[in-house]
């Protein structure tokens, strides 16, 4: 079996490691693992895989014990993780992790794993660092409970830069993941309420934020709605914006799908494919934004064209 599998990062921001509840010294991994495993399910849906929300109730595997891709290298119940993963600075294992801080990710293998698994992981820590952000497990979920993500304390964290990444990790055509995500034996999932979590339908936009207290911010927010709590999401507007969770009526919290970030600039989200599509979100982004030219906004299918093709030099 291969030895670990190490990456060298920086952090561009502070990291989210999770809240005050827990063991102290398992909250960086805990929390940074989530989130990897929240953007590895991004990428393979974005390959038209099909996944499963491993927290929900149609969490893996099936009756006839069949997984989807991302429990397959991630665990599930019955089937455990693949790999042992490592949060490192020089010393040991950071309490937390500070802006410009240098830090490492191992990946121990623990079983076998298949290198279009290994692209896969790869796949989705520089979609994380060039186009994401990386935090607790539940910053980011379809069906968080305690719907944290709206809070001040969240802005501007998890943004990572990866300084040198392993250089063997075998590269892979879209064509060839596209393969392996569709593989017939994986689980079928009924992904109603998450398939908006793919890289398809992921946008961002580096280089811009959408300030809180300014006028850009104001029309945004103006042209995304709040919804109400008890009320259900509907329209686009609030499909985007969110909801607070409201258990006096049953109403699960749900993610909002625009994410920002001040330093450094970057904004991303999600679209549906539906009433939300890259061209009405361009146009909303464009309220924000004056001088923005639709180059700047980039589609998940070009991020993994581009990623794809890096891996192959
Ligand atoms: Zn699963």
């Amino acid at each position: 079996m291969r030895s670990s599998v190490i990456y060298e990062l920086k952090a561009r921001s502070d990291l989210w490691t999770g809240d005050c509840r827990g063991k102290p010294d398992r909250l960086v991994t805990t929390g940074l693992l989530g989130s990897i495993r929240w953007w590895f399910e991004v990428v393979v849906r974005g390959l038209g895989g099909m996944v499963c929300d491993p927290s929900g109730p149609g969490s893996c595997p099936d009756d006839s014990g069949r997984r989807c891709p991302t429990c397959e290298f991630f665990g599930c119940t019955g089937w455990a993780r693949k790999f042992r993963f490592d949060v490192l600075d020089q010393h040991d294992m950071p309490q937390q992790i500070k802006k410009d801080n240098s830090f490492r990710f191992s990946f121990m293998p623990l079983r076998p794993i298949q290198p279009k698994e290994w692209a896969l992981l790869d796949l989705t820590l520089r979609l994380i660092a060039d186009y994401g952000a990386i935090g607790g497990k539940t910053v980011l979920k379809p069906s968080d409970e305690q719907n944290r993500q709206n809070e001040p304390h969240h802005k501007d964290y998890g943004l990572i830069q990866i300084e040198r990444r392993p250089s063997d990790i075998q590269s892979f055509s879209v064509q060839m993941l596209e393969d392996y995500a569709a593989r017939p034996c994986w689980r079928r999932v009924n992904q109603a309420g998450f398939a908006w979590a793919s890289l398809a339908n992921f946008w961002c936009v580096n280089g811009k934020y959408l300030a809180r207290q300014n006028e850009s911010f104001s029309s945004f927010n103006h042209l995304i709605g709040r919804p109400q709590p008890k009320r259900q999401s509907s329209g686009n507007d609030s499909w985007i914006a969110g909801r607070r969770p409201d258990r006096a009526h049953k109403v699960d919290a749900e993610s909002k799908k625009v994410f920002s970030f001040k330093d450094p600039a970057r904004t991303f989200g999600f679209v549906n494919g539906k009433d939300v599509t890259f061209d009405t979100m361009k146009t909303k982004l464009k309220c924000a934004w004056s001088d923005l030219a639709d180059h700047e906004v980039k589609e998940g299918k070009a991020i993994l064209k581009e990623l794809l093709s890096g891996a192959a030099s």
